[in-house]
């Protein structure tokens, strides 16, 4: 007899005894075989997703206890749902050890504080720890609430705490987060986006015009090559990464890895090449100037849908090193020579054969004419042949039928070049005809599993939902903001579709302050806080260090192990009053004042800071939906209670704030009215469901909506939920959390929860979740066609023009009427409608990116300019120059990096991964451990200008020493999962070694780049 593995539930459900199972034809041993099945016939399965990285793979909880009231659910199982069109039924060693991640013995099971200068936690109860969090938050923001600038401008702001919030947590966690941070004016408010992936959304966002992966990690397997370089995509996306390995079985596309390391992704590719941390832009500049020089252009592509024929405006020049526009004294640039020629009309000039000597195509042409195959041998230590090899591949993608695509990750975007990185990439995308087409695309894989839904949310300190911008001082009222914000097409019949910003944001406003928000009072924006300047995690951790900082608190952020340079973050820690924790582990941060020997060596009694440590549920415990780096927001179920007195971040924050309000409301104080006319809704105030805030994400009619094409008709009725974006008004009848999140909860119910796995075409899933924007799956799908409409290559056939609509196995990122023969380009979002080779504008340091080299270079100079050898426009703060070593006395290049058994800080409380990565260590190739007399397993000191770290030494063929500019480089590869709190043997946080430095563009870290020097102990 044969049965199905649920067939056979059903049967243990019946009551069928096992020996009853002989007799009905089941062999002994099959009996045997089934021993855990017999244990999950008596569970509950509840559906989830893996916490740990952005691939979002899907999990089934196994639980006993019915779910009954008071019954306690114990999760005991947990494996990979076959379902999942992405995972298949897999997980990775970091989903396949959530069961001990769910019981670790380092879960926090109740509030407990360290009172200023103790040596040890004390239990409290909830009702005392919000009660005294609340005190000091309102004490602080009381003291230091800044009402008006001084010019008068009503600015709202509350800078003197911090407020991290969480890189895991559900998007309904994170909407409520943002409310209840906005409406108290903090501008201190921050994500681990911006330690990890904010250099993406920047570059794609001004290249494209969104900053989310372009396509999907099942297109994958549509690729005809495959570049993984800035990421170790079999490593750190072991899961996700099956696509690729499925494209090369499957149609025989080429792997090839660019990267410091010999690693696990460079294991199984068809081609590996070196290259020197930190030089990604040389390298490819490179590419751009071979494709150019090779005429390897995918020319209808390049001159239909990319900006290669606008006019740059007279005054735009690049000269050593520095754009038009620097400011020396200020470290900055005046950007307003970066932008186009107007017209008449106020449309950019054109010259459709790329002759101009100010088109975009001779001005990049000429800038990337110095990146020859020999300056990238200099400069990045790769062999002149092995570029030439890549560069001849990628050569091969300019023609409709072939496509390639890149998947990257921090190894780009932890640079203080990390835009520019990606916006390289970018740029040979859209020269090559890849954005758009199945299997092409630049897929930024996302790390946390729900940063992409966080940096969705706008939980940035100069964010707001949907990508909107928070106010600044120069926004001084509604209508000077929304004119600021609102971009004006600068070509004929463009979509724009940025135009319809005021729409998205007073839908916003209406969510925010509900009947309070009136066209009257300009639907509450002088509640909104106006920031003076980026408070990103640099600045705050720099406030904080400078005693300008009271308070902090850390939703599900870990900033003693992810911030830069660990010893200064522990001064700027000591140096608060107080300390707010909220996590379902024990973190380095909250233990930052226990003495650890030397890897962490403080004095408890010297530190002077109130920690209060909150416990929160983790992801098994909640129901809610994060969002993959795909951008499908999946809904997951909660399938036990969380251990001891642990809340949900919805309920912790919830409470805060109804407390908070109580006291306004009692005592008074520093501009209350944000707080006391704040909308909410809820059916328990102390408590918002998940379900509810995922219907304020969507949005709602808050009066009918009548069709502008037929009065009879309406397109929602009030009180109904929003059907997506498109039917939003500036009126303030309707209200959305998050505008790009509309459509996920509609009248049909919950479309996240889907689960129809069918292949629409292409491995286009579309009825499994729901991805954001309007459930299209591929960003800029127009350009899959010609300008005709008919698709570049019919094998890849994901859109096309019907002669009616725009139709396919997609849903089309473009206005489905309208006609080829309307000139209508594909890049919707940006305004001129094209993909941007001159990125205008909208970089801090540049409109084509330039290589320079990371603050701590191992060879002191930039062969293309060396006048101006690192970022003119680096985020540096005075105090951290002196931190930077020099080559003489740190001569080896560091880099940081993630193993596949572990998931930065958060694994290492789980038994199955401590198993199997247990201690920590660092490699360093064969000759340089021969001339430090160093072997294998030796312990060795890494110092740097700002600490050091002890480890063990793996010594490894994996990385080989480089020629660069005529010198000898090495470089020590750092894994980064230790530190003095979790399950693992206990060691040294790695990020004592990085400098504090950032991106000029999105403050991001330099992780990935900086100088060491090595010692046997
Ligand atoms: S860590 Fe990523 S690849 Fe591994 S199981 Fe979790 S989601 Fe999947």
């Amino acid at each position: 007899m044969q049965v199905t593995r649920r067939q056979f539930f059903k049967i243990g459900a019946a009551q069928i005894g096992a020996t009853s199972l002989v007799a009905m034809g089941f062999s002994p041993a099959t009996a045997l075989a089934e021993v855990r099945q017999f244990k999950l016939a008596r569970a509950s399965e509840t559906r989830n997703n893996c916490p740990y990285c952005s691939v979002g793979c899907g999990v089934i909880m196994y639980s006993l206890g019915d779910k009954a009231k008071n019954a306690k659910s114990e999760i005991f199982h947990i494996e990979g749902d076959p379902d999942h069109p992405v995972s298949r039924g897999s997980l990775c060693p970091k989903g396949a050890g959530l069961i001990d991640f769910i019981h670790s013995p380092n879960r926090l099971k109740y509030p407990e504080v360290r009172e200023a200068g103790s040596r040890e936690w004390k239990r409290i109860g909830w009702h005392e720890a919000i009660d005294r969090i609340a005190r000091l938050m309102k004490e602080d923001r009381d003291a230091n609430f800044i009402r008006h600038n001084d010019k008068g401008v009503a600015v709202n702001r509350w800078a003197s705490t911090t407020f991290l919030a969480a890189s895991a947590s559900s998007n309904e966690a994170g909407i409520l987060t943002q409310k209840v941070a906005r409406s108290l004016g903090l501008v201190a408010f921050d994500a681990q986006a911006r330690v990890c992936h904010g250099p993406t959304v920047q570059a794609l966002a001004t290249t494209f015009g969104r900053g989310g992966m372009t396509n999907t990690w099942v297109d994958i397997k549509n690729a005809d090559f495959i570049l993984v370089m800035g990421g170790n995509a079999a490593e750190a996306h072991p899961v996700g990464f099956k696509w690729a390995i499925e494209a090369k079985k499957t149609r025989g596309a080429k792997l090839v890895v660019v990267d410091p390391r010999f690693n696990r992704t460079a294991a199984v590719a068809d081609y590996y090449m070196p290259i020197r941390v930190g030089t990604d832009i040389a390298f490819l500049g490179g590419v751009v100037n071979w494709l150019i020089a090779n005429e390897k252009i995918h020319w209808e592509y390049v001159k239909a849908y990319t900006n290669a024929s606008l006019i740059v405006a007279e005054g735009y020049h690049f000269d050593e090193g520095l754009f038009s526009g620097f400011d020396e004294s200020k470290g900055k640039y005046d950007r307003s020579s970066w932008n186009y020629e107007l017209d008449a009309s106020g449309n950019a000039k054109t010259d459709d054969r790329l002759q101009h000597p100010r088109s975009v195509w001779q001005l990049m042409k000429a800038h990337y004419a110095r990146y020859t195959p020999e300056t990238v041998e200099q400069i990045c230590g790769t062999p002149k042949a092995d570029f030439l090899k890549l560069a001849g591949w990628l050569g091969e993608l300019a023609t409709p039928e072939k496509v390639g695509t890149i998947l990257y990750a921090l190894g780009w975007t932890q640079h203080t070049t990390g835009t520019q990185n990606i916006r390289t990439m970018a740029m040979i995308q859209l020269l090559l005809g890849n954005i758009g087409m199945p299997g092409g695309g630049v897929n930024a894989l996302r790390g946390h599993s729900n940063i992409q839904g966080l940096s969705d949310l706008g939980l940035l300190s100069t964010s707001l939902p949907g990508y909107l911008t928070l106010p600044n001082e120069s926004h001084v009222d509604l209508r000077t903001y929304l004119d600021k914000t609102t971009p004006k097409a600068v070509r004929p019949d463009q979509l724009n579709y940025w135009s319809n910003t005021p729409k998205f944001f007073v839908s916003l406003m209406k969510w925010f302050w509900g009947d309070k928000a009136t066209k009257d009072n300009d639907w509450g924006y002088d509640w909104l806080p106006k920031w003076d300047k980026m408070y990103d995690v640099l600045q705050s951790a720099e406030l904080m260090h400078q005693g300008k900082m009271t308070g902090l608190v850390c939703q599900g952020f870990n900033p003693l192990a992810a911030f830069p340079d660990k010893n200064k973050m522990s001064g700027a820690l000591a140096r608060l009053k107080w300390m707010v924790t909220i996590d379902p582990l024990a973190t380095e941060t909250a233990s930052f004042w226990q003495n650890h020997g030397e890897s962490n060596d403080v004095k408890p009694e010297d530190i002077q800071t109130t920690v209060f440590r909150l416990p929160s549920t983790c992801f098994a415990e909640e129901d809610g939906a994060i969002v993959n780096s795909s951008r499908w927001l999946q809904w997951h179920w909660k399938g036990a209670d969380a251990p001891g007195e642990a809340k949900a971040d919805t309920e912790i924050v919830a409470e805060l704030f109804i407390k908070l309000r109580e006291l306004y409301q009692a005592e008074g104080g520093a501009f209350p009215d944000p707080l006391l006319n704040l909308a909410w809704p809820y059916r328990d105030a102390k408590n918002p469901l998940p379900e509810e805030l995922a219907k304020e994400l969507n949005g709602r009619a808050l009066a009918d909506i009548v069709d502008p094409k037929d009065a009879t008709k309406f397109l929602a009725k009030k009180g109904e939920q929003l059907p997506g974006f498109a039917v939003l008004q500036d009126d303030g009848s309707t209200m959305s959390a998050c505008w790009i999140f509309a459509g996920s909860w509609t009248q049909a119910g919950n479309q996240m929860a889907r689960r129809d796995n069918t292949d629409a075409g292409l491995g286009n899933t579309p009825g499994w979740a729901w991805a954001w924007p309007a459930n299209r799956r591929i960003l800029y799908n127009r350009a899959s066609a010609d300008p005709a409409g008919k698709p570049w290559d019919p094998k890849r056939k994901l859109i096309s023009w019907n002669g009616d609509k725009w139709v396919g196995a997609d849903v089309p990122d473009f206005k489905v009427d309208s006609p080829p023969s309307a000139g209508m380009n594909p890049f919707i979002m940006n305004h001129e409608g094209v993909g941007r080779l001159f990125a205008i504008d909208r970089c801090a340091d540049g409109p084509f990116p330039e290589h320079y080299e990371p603050m701590e270079s191992p060879i002191g100079t930039n062969p293309l300019h060396p006048k101006v050898v690192s970022s003119p426009a680096v985020r540096i703060f005075k105090g951290d120059r002196e931190r930077l070593g020099k080559m003489d006395e740190f001569p080896y290049v560091g880099t940081t990096y993630r193993l596949t058994e572990h998931f930065l800080f958060w694994t290492k409380n789980a038994k199955l991964n401590a198993i199997a990565q247990p201690e920590q260590f660092v490699e360093i190739g064969e000759a340089l451990a021969k001339e430090k007399g160093i072997v294998q397993g030796d312990t060795v000191k890494l110092d740097s200008k700002r600490g050091f770290i002890k480890a063990k030494a793996v010594v490894t063929k994996r990385i080989k020493p480089l020629t660069v500019d005529g010198r000898t480089v090495h470089q020590i590869g750092i894994p980064l999962h230790w530190g003095f709190e979790g399950q693992t043997r206990t060691g040294y946080l790695a990020n004592t070694l990085a400098p504090f430095v950032g991106d000029c563009n999105t403050q991001t870290p330099e992780y990935k780049a900086f100088l060491v020097n090595i010692a046997k102990v």
